[in-house]
């Protein structure tokens, strides 16, 4: 455990969610964990008792992707977990493959309706085509434009096809809208939908003041620090400081509230938690004014801010994130950009 880690507290201690079974949390909230083929292995749902449209059964909170083996989870959970009710209703906090991947299968399998924000359901929608200048080519444009040179990061980049389809393979056709603010009665409870931005377009994380629960989705996490990152679809976007401010909308709810995040483990002390994260991107971003007293491209900040060897995956999404925080301080007006003969975009000290 980390030094930051160890400053919060785990309720649970060392347990987590065995594949396959739910394990109680809070009244009527239980949680499952699915596993990913990904760097980051697992993906924690969340299963709700719930009363809805006349229907006794369960809202699910988010679905893990759309893969043969979350599928085989799934039917073990439906056939041994559900004390043989239904999925009445699917809630999604954002569309991310890992936990909207699912959604349109169980849906349809159920006659459940998909809830989710209206950003993320039209930027699934729009994932599931055909996206000419967000996919390889256009990402290695997007980077180059940002001072990447690297011959074989480039060759993997132009490779990238949008892999959405393949860990999404169907979205239902209609979707209810969440918005901010709203007050969601589920299985006796009234739960406020709390959205965020800066790493997917409108996340909702869920506030239950009588539990004393959040379920946090990407946006607090406790162990890594939530990845926000300039995209190739929105080249001038401020990620990073859309994140930080959406964090600060959790700082009213009780210290004591015991969050439960898609990765890692269910944990309270989230001021803690908020404050780490403001002091990771604030010690980020004064690397990057260091850097900053010469032009300075995202390509230059990358390997300050990620020092390990970065394969093209995660050199993807590093680049990303050190434009963010270039980003950050240039809608501050902190810096200045200019575009080279070379057609690399600097920052520098303004
Ligand atoms: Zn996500």
């Amino acid at each position: 455990m980390n030094p930051l880690e160890s400053r919060l507290e785990y309720p649970l201690g060392e347990t987590v969610a065995v594949p396959g079974h739910k394990l109680p949390i809070a009244p009527g909230v239980y949680w499952i964990r699915k596993s990913l083929p990904f760097a980051l292995d697992h993906i924690n749902l969340w299963l709700l008792r719930d009363e809805f449209d006349s229907r006794d059964g369960w809202t699910v909170i988010d679905c893990g992707i759309g893969s043969t083996q979350t599928r085989e989870a799934w039917e073990s959970v439906i056939a041994n977990e559900l004390d043989g009710l239904p999925i009445v209703r699917v809630l999604c906090t954002h569309t991310h493959p890992d936990h909207l991947g699912n959604a349109g299968w169980l849906c349809a399998r159920f006659g459940a309706p998909l809830w989710m924000t209206l950003g993320e359901y039209t930027m699934g929608r729009l994932l599931q085509g055909a996206l000419p200048g967000t996919d390889g080519p256009g990402i290695v444009e997007h980077y180059r434009a940002h001072g990447l040179t690297d011959r074989e990061h480039i060759a993997n980049l132009g490779q990238r096809t949008n892999y959405f389809p393949k860990l999404v393979p169907e979205m239902p056709f209609a979707f209810r809208r969440i918005q901010d603010g709203e007050s969601i009665a589920i299985g006796g409870e009234r739960w406020r939908v709390i959205t965020g931005f800066g790493h997917s377009p409108e996340h909702a994380a869920l506030y239950c003041a009588e539990l004393g629960v959040l379920i946090s989705g990407d946006m607090l996490l406790p162990r890594i620090s939530t990845n926000v990152s300039v995209h190739a679809l929105e080249p001038e976007g401020n990620p990073l400081t859309l994140f930080l401010d959406s964090i600060d909308r959790f700082t009213p709810l009780d210290e004591n509230t015991l969050v439960l995040p898609s990765h890692g483990r269910p944990f309270r002390r989230l001021h803690e938690r908020v404050r780490q994260l403001h002091d990771h991107h604030a010690a980020r971003l004064d690397e990057v004014r260091a850097l900053c007293r010469a032009p300075t491209s995202a390509n230059d900040v990358m390997p300050v801010m990620f020092k390990r060897e970065l394969d093209s995956h995660q050199m993807f999404f590093a680049l990303g994130e050190a434009l963010a925080h270039l980003h950050t301080l240039w809608y501050r007006h902190e810096l200045t950009r200019q575009r080279g003969a070379d057609g690399v975009y600097r920052f520098e000290l303004a």
